[in-house]
C-alpha cells in the first residue's frame, strides 16, 4: 500500500499546509482518512481520481478534518459519480454532515445522490470491516466540541496504519498504535503542553509502550514547523508519499 499526505496541516493553515487528508491506495483498497476543508482542491492538485475512492474515515467534526466533505460530495454529484461511497466516522456523523452541507450549500443535504452513499457511525473499540479494510476506532481526548473524537487502527493488505487524530495524551493511543507498520501521530507542539493537543515530548515519553515500526509526525503548529531541520523523526509534508 501507499499513503499520500494530501494535507497535513492544522486548522490555521500553519506553514501554508492543507487541512488533514490522507489518501491510502493498494491492490484492493482506496480510501481517505479525514477530509478537511481544503481537501478537494488539494486532491485535484495532486492528481487524485476522487471517483475511485471507496471509503472516507472521519476522526472528528472539526472543519480541518471534516469540512471538505460537502465539496467532495457535490463534485461527485456533478461529475456523475456512479461508484458507491461509504463515509464512516463518530456517532452523530449523519446529522453533522447534513448540517455542514446545509451551511455551505443550501438545500444540498436534501438532494439525493446519484450514487449509493452510505454513512456509518462507528463506536469506540468496535471493529468494522469495509471491503478489504478493517477499522478499529479508539476514543481520544480533544475537548468538548466537535466530537466524539476517534483515533484509528486500520488493517489492510497485511499492514497496520494507525492515526492518533487530534488529541492530548491518552492511554488509548497505546493499543491504537501498538506495533503499527505506520503510526501517524499529531505533534502539535514541541514541548509546550497545550490542552486538547499532543506535544512531541509527551508522545516521546510513551513511544516505548507504543513501539510503532515507523512513526511520522503531522498536524504541526508553527512552533514545530520552525524546528523541522532538527527533529529526529520524519515530519510529513503535503504531497509526501510513504510505502506501507
Ligand atoms: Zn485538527
Ligand atoms: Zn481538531
Amino acid at each position: 500500500m501507499q499513503l499520500r499526505f494530501i494535507g497535513c496541516g492544522d486548522a490555521f493553515g500553519s506553514g501554508g499546509r492543507s487541512n488533514t487528508c490522507f489518501h491510502v491506495t493498494g491492490a484492493r483498497v482506496n480510501f481517505l482518512i479525514d477530509c478537511g476543508a481544503s481537501s478537494l482542491p488539494a486532491l485535484k492538485r495532486q492528481g487524485i481520481a476522487c471517483e475511485a475512492i471507496d471509503l472516507i474515515l472521519i476522526t472528528h467534526f472539526h472543519g480541518d478534518h471534516f469540512a471538505g466533505l460537502p465539496f467532495l460530495l457535490l463534485d461527485a454529484q456533478f461529475s456523475r459519480r456512479t461508484r458507491p461511497l461509504t463515509i464512516a466516522g463518530p456517532q452523530g456523523i449523519e446529522t453533522r454532515l447534513a448540517q455542514v452541507m446545509e451551511a455551505l450549500f443550501e438545500h444540498s443535504s436534501k438532494t439525493k445522490p446519484r450514487f449509493d452513499l452510505r454513512i456509518v457511525a462507528l463506536n469506540p473499540e468496535e471493529r468494522q470491516t469495509f471491503g478489504a479494510v478493517d477499522v478499529t476506532p479508539f476514543p481520544v481526548v480533544h475537548g468538548y466540541s466537535g466530537g466524539p473524537f476517534l483515533a484509528y487502527r486500520i488493517e489492510a493488505e497485511g499492514r497496520v496504519i494507525a492515526y492518533s487524530a487530534d488529541t492530548e495524551w491518552t492511554q488509548t493511543l497505546i493499543p491504537a498504535g501498538r506495533d503499527a507498520d505506520l503510526f501517524i501521530a499529531e505533534a502539535y507542539t514541541f514541548d509546550k503542553i497545550v490542552k486538547n493537543h499532543l506535544s512531541l515530548k509527551t508522545l516521546e515519553a510513551h513511544l516505548a509502550d507504543i513501539k510503532p515500526k515507523r512513526l511520522v509526525l503531522t498536524h504541526m503548529s508553527d512552533d514545530m514547523l520552525g524546528r523541522l531541520d532538527t527533529l529526529p523523526y520524519i515530519a510529513v509534508s503535503d504531497g509526501m508519499v510513504i510505502q506501507v
